[in-house]
């Protein structure tokens, strides 16, 4: 199973990759969204089982959540360069769901 280190990493290379202002802010959010997709740990408490859509590794592991995120954030804190915001972002939380698949887990 990818740690939440190894999932927010990701994050953190990917926006180290590129130089913007905002850096910092965006170093912060990208390793947030590499991480953001396993706060659906909480389904678990809420009697929602595994294996249903929104459950532990369901909508918040998808492509469309990643879109949907990415869009959210660029358009909140991407001032001038929109499109980079939503590619990092994008790729950091799509790259959670590609480590998850990569494990035995789940
Ligand atoms: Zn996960």
């Amino acid at each position: 199973m990818a740690s939440l280190f190894g999932h927010g990493i990701v994050g953190f290379t990917l926006a180290k990759l590129i130089s913007i202002k905002q850096a910092k802010l965006l170093v912060f959010l990208a390793i947030s969204s590499a991480i953001l997709p396993d706060l659906d740990v909480i389904s678990f408490s809420l009697g929602i089982p595994y294996s249903h859509p929104f459950g532990h590794r369901g909508f918040s592991h998808s492509i469309v959540f990643s879109i949907l995120w990415a869009l959210i954030l660029m358009f909140l804190f991407g001032k001038q360069n929109k499109f980079t915001w939503f590619v990092v972002i994008f790729f950091s939380i799509i790259s959670h769901g590609v480590l998850d698949a990569m494990t035995s887990g789940g």
